[in-house]
């Protein structure tokens, strides 16, 4: 590392962590002072991040994790000089770790399931929009083209946006496997390919900030909001998970007709029975709930099937008899959760599930969508919260969202996201405006 910093002449060092709501925080260092905060850490005021402390005792301290130091594939506006990252765990000043750090939430979510044995391996497939501006005077945005699923549409600018924000990504040690046009106008996905959960949160914080960066480059913007049109589908940020016991993937059996272990079916049943109390956490914005719904590929009900794209888990077919990729989806995520948090709740609901031995419901191969309230609930499917304020209801009574988020980050998030909910309840929208002013 040192060798880099001198060679390639670099003057910052951005230190990275990210707040409770999954922003990225970022102090820059001088190379010479690397050494002290590798010692010491970097001290910093708590009390000014997202969730991270009640005032009185707002000292903190960033320690780089030197394993996560890559150097940002772009040079400074001068055209000078490159700028470095690592990412940072934050302990209190007596060393202890901070219970505020999403970061540290994660790793002792990882802890336990290493305790059972098991390393958790995830793969997002990350969705979101190419827009030609940000607008915030409540305008509906403009897609920067006009592609659809598939689309090779070498005329705009998304075909040149993928390849210069895959060059980026590579550039920073984060392989993509898959990359290709969504379906809405202006609507890109990028799957990476999958890694430990805690190296895949990194990685998610990462890909946002160089995504945005090379949009900005091509003269688009970009945007992980999860629902920005009414009539387009949202953005989704599907999961495949899996658990490694060794070398081994403890999801697969080659006698089961789908290939899934007893392990695998009750991780499954484990995620299927906490899917409601962990939505919060996947899905953290009032804006999120508007992409949960009929249409649009997005989950609506707690179930779970294999080609089933209505299903909340699917457990796809892709390679037979490859033990190594025998992997379930997970369909709720959305692309502006907080990575280590999402990933702490999914791997705490199905090590549940493998814990307590959860039998697998049958699977739904009818499409969920089609079917009327009456019939879900006659099949025994719950519907997903259907806005934050159900989800946060749901949530506020889950044993297991406050014992694996810890009792700081659980109170914070509540708190925080009741705040959210009641802003926006207040709003009278323009769609209430159209629709009722006319008629009332
Ligand atoms: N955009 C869809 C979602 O919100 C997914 C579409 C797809 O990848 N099939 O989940
Ligand atoms: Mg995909
Ligand atoms: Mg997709
Ligand atoms: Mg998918």
């Amino acid at each position: 590392m040192l060798r880099t910093l001198e060679e390639r002449d670099i003057r910052f060092v951005r230190l990275w962590f990210t707040d409770v709501l999954g922003f990225l925080k970022s102090v820059a260092v001088a190379p010479a002072e690397l050494e002290g905060a590798f010692a010491e850490g970097i001290g910093f005021d708590g009390s000014a991040i997202e969730g991270f402390a009640r005032v009185y005792e707002s000292d903190m301290v960033a320690r780089p994790d030197p394993a996560t130091f890559q150097v940002l594939p772009w040079e400074t506006p001068d055209g000078e000089h490159y700028s470095a990252r690592m990412f940072c765990d934050i302990a209190m000043p007596d060393g202890s770790p901070c219970w505020a750090d999403p970061r540290h939430v994660l790793r002792r979510a990882l802890a336990r399931a290493s305790e059972a044995g098991f390393t958790y391996y995830v793969h997002p497939e990350i969705e979101f929009f190419l827009l030609t501006d940000l607008t915030t005077d409540g305008t509906p945005p403009e897609p920067a083209d006009s592609g659809g699923y598939f689309d090779q549409s070498s005329h705009d600018a998304a075909p040149h946006f993928r390849r210069h924000a895959i060059e980026a990504l590579e550039a920073m040690g984060i392989s993509v496997e898959f990359s290709h046009h969504e379906g809405a106008p202006g609507q890109q996905e990028i799957d990476l390919r999958y890694a430990d959960a805690l190296t895949m949160a990194d990685n998610v914080m990462t890909f946002r900030y160089v995504v945005k960066e090379v949009a900005i480059k091509q003269g688009v913007r970009a945007s992980f909001m999860p629902k920005p049109f009414s009539e387009q589908p949202g953005s989704g940020m599907h999961t495949h998970v899996s658990l490694f016991e060794g070398d081994r993937n403890a999801f697969y059996d080659s006698e089961d007709p789908y290939e899934l272990s007893a392990t695998g079916k009750a991780f499954v049943a484990g995620l299927l029975r906490h899917a409601r109390e962990i939505t919060a956490v996947t899905n953290q914005w009032v804006n999120s709930y508007k992409r949960l719904i009929v249409g649009g590929e997005a989950p609506t009900a707690v179930c779970w099937g294999h080609a089933n794209r209505s299903a909340l888990v699917r457990v796809p077919m892709y390679s037979p008899g490859k033990a190594s990729s025998r992997r379930v989806e997970i369909r709720s995520l959305d692309t502006a959760c907080n990575p280590y948090l999402a990933y702490a709740m999914t791997l705490a609901a199905g090590l549940r599930g493998i814990q307590e031995g959860y039998e697998l419901p049958p699977a739904a191969e009818d499409d969920v969508w089609s079917l009327t309230e009456a019939e879900r609930r006659a099949a025994g499917y719950e519907s997903l919260p259907q806005n934050l304020a159900e989800a946060l209801a749901v949530m506020e009574n889950s044993e297991l969202v406050a014992e694996t988020l810890g009792e700081h980050v659980f109170d914070f998030f509540l708190r925080n996201k009741r705040a959210e909910w009641d802003a926006y309840r207040r709003q009278v929208t323009p769609y209430e405006l159209r629709t009722y002013l006319p008629m009332l």
